[in-house]
């Protein structure tokens, strides 16, 4: 408990502390977002290998957008929840000392209004084209094409989601976030699973004080100096309003 107020002191009293923010899957399963691993890696009776890989999308591109379709409607039926909201306050507390990365594409972290958002593995409200590169919204493109086509030079769309085999988005800028940052805060995620368990390593080692705010307990358990357990939206209210005094 020391250990704990002497970080929420940190927290509290000093305004320049930067935080990083990793969230996962768990933040979004509480809106009611499924993921592959609700069932054993299967969604929906399709195997990743079949929906989220480019090679899926090269062999049978119209099954890969049936599911990019499917879910796309069903992240605009979800509403964040008072985890998402609690990471707006934080971010309006620590303002552009805080950046939040996220390895979901539901995009509900924008929805809540959190501005500085990383979305490494993309999002499912963005699709690109695989000819000319232009990125464009879904809600702006033709979704009763099978295979929706570029406006522009007419070539081949793509979910603008970072499959299995590819490699996440702002790397860079995460790498350097983590080196700089006071206070890393992992929500949501057992922190096993790359590349959860390289951020908090770069960030221990670089000498932030590291949080876990999870169901579970993570399997790297002692990369943490803080573990709290429960549902992020239960938990993360209260947290919040301890760290920003
Ligand atoms: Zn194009």
């Amino acid at each position: 408990m020391q250990q704990k107020n002497a970080i929420d002191e940190v927290m509290r009293f000093n305004k320049k502390s930067k935080i990083v923010v990793l969230t996962g899957a768990g933040i979004s399963s509480e809106s009611g977002i499924r993921t592959f691993r609700d069932s054993d890696g299967l969604w929906e009776n399709h195997r990743i290998d079949d929906v989220a890989t480019y090679n899926a999308f090269v062999t049978n591109p119209a099954v890969v957008w049936s599911f990019y379709k499917e879910r796309w409607l069903q992240s605009n039926m979800v509403s964040p929840n008072k985890g998402h909201n609690a990471l707006v306050q934080l971010e309006n507390h620590y303002q552009d000392k805080f950046t939040l990365v996220t390895q979901n594409v539901d995009g509900l972290h924008s929805k809540a209004g959190s501005k500085n958002v990383l979305e490494m593995h993309g999002s499912l409200h963005r699709c690109y084209c695989t000819k000319c590169r232009a990125k464009m919204a879904m809600a702006s493109v033709n979704m009763d094409a099978e295979i929706p086509n570029c406006p522009s030079c007419g070539g081949k769309l793509r979910p603008d989601i970072v499959w299995f085999g590819e490699i996440p988005y702002y790397l860079y800028e995460i790498e350097n976030a983590l080196k700089c940052c006071d206070i890393f805060i992992l929500i949501g995620s057992s922190g096993m699973v790359y590349p959860a368990a390289g951020f908090v390593m770069t960030a221990k080692l670089m000498g932030a004080k590291t949080i876990c705010v999870n169901l579970d307990k993570p399997d790297n358990l002692s990369f943490f100096d803080e573990f709290h357990q429960g549902k992020s939206g239960d938990i993360l209210p209260s947290l919040v309003a301890g760290w920003i005094g």
